[in-house]
């Protein structure tokens, strides 16, 4: 059985000088590839050089919603440039985040619907972060060309919404919110997901799944977060694996 953690920050603090144990831990799980998702210059260029040091380490980039009030001509060159490196194999994560609120809402629309925009012209897919904004967000999606995919990081929408957004060439990437007791809207969401629209993800070093809830989190968890589904569905966490391996690779067009 092997898993992929299709969001991770391995390019964060806690992890820096031990990567390798921590990679090395994931394998133990069966976890043999990640992407790192970028958010910023600096964890977007963080997260290259992994990709470029470990073999089953891809990376992607783009301006997420804080740093949206940076983005300038100056920001899409590099990251135009960036994106064509080997290894980088999506814009992300890119979103709108209205809980936070670092950078004003129609700045936050406009980048992110510009820096789709960019993705397709690279024939590449896009990993959305939302917060409190799944209005917005679905409109800037379905008037958006989402031929080379999206993914919708960390989904944590009722039946409604995954409703919605099945209508559109996206995937539901669940994280270790979906192994939590009182999360009862994600449960049924993950339930109702389709296996080939089905991703996981740890988005560490944040949202660490049970059984190790309240510990940082790190990408072998992705392990636990297939577990849940898995019980959820009631199907064996092989299946999980299998379905989610095969989208991820198919999604992400990784090698
Ligand atoms: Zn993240």
């Amino acid at each position: 059985m092997e898993l992929i953690d299709n969001h991770t920050h391995l390019q964060d603090e806690p992890f820096r000088g031990k990567e390798e144990f921590y990679i090395d831990r994931a394998k133990q799980l069966g976890v043999t590839k990640m992407i790192c998702a970028g958010q910023d210059p600096d964890f977007n260029k963080r997260a290259i050089d992994l990709s470029q040091r470990f073999d089953n380490v891809y990376a992607m980039v783009g301006y997420c919603p804080d740093v949206a009030k940076d983005y300038n001509q100056q920001a899409e060159d590099l990251l135009i440039e960036q994106l064509q490196v080997p290894g980088v194999v999506a814009m992300g994560e890119i979103g709108l985040d209205y809980y936070w609120d670092e950078s004003p809402r129609d700045v936050q629309k406009r980048v992110l619907a510009r820096q789709i925009e960019v993705a397709h012209e690279l024939h590449l897919p896009v990993d959305i972060h939302t917060r409190d904004a799944f209005s917005d967000c679905y409109e800037i999606l379905q008037s958006s060309n989402l031929e080379y995919g999206a993914i919708l990081h960390s989904f944590n929408g009722d039946v409604s919404w995954l409703q919605k957004f099945m209508k559109l060439n996206v995937c539901f990437s669940y994280s270790g919110v979906v192994s939590f007791t009182k999360a009862t809207e994600v449960h049924e969401s993950a339930r109702q997901t389709p296996l080939d629209r089905l991703l996981i993800e740890t988005d560490a070093p944040f949202l660490t799944p049970k059984p190790y809830r309240g510990r940082q989190n790190e990408p072998g968890n992705v392990y636990y977060v297939a577990q849940a589904i898995a019980e959820l569905k009631n199907i064996p966490i092989e299946e999980v694996a299998a379905a989610t391996y095969a989208n991820t690779v198919r999604v992400y067009g990784l090698n």
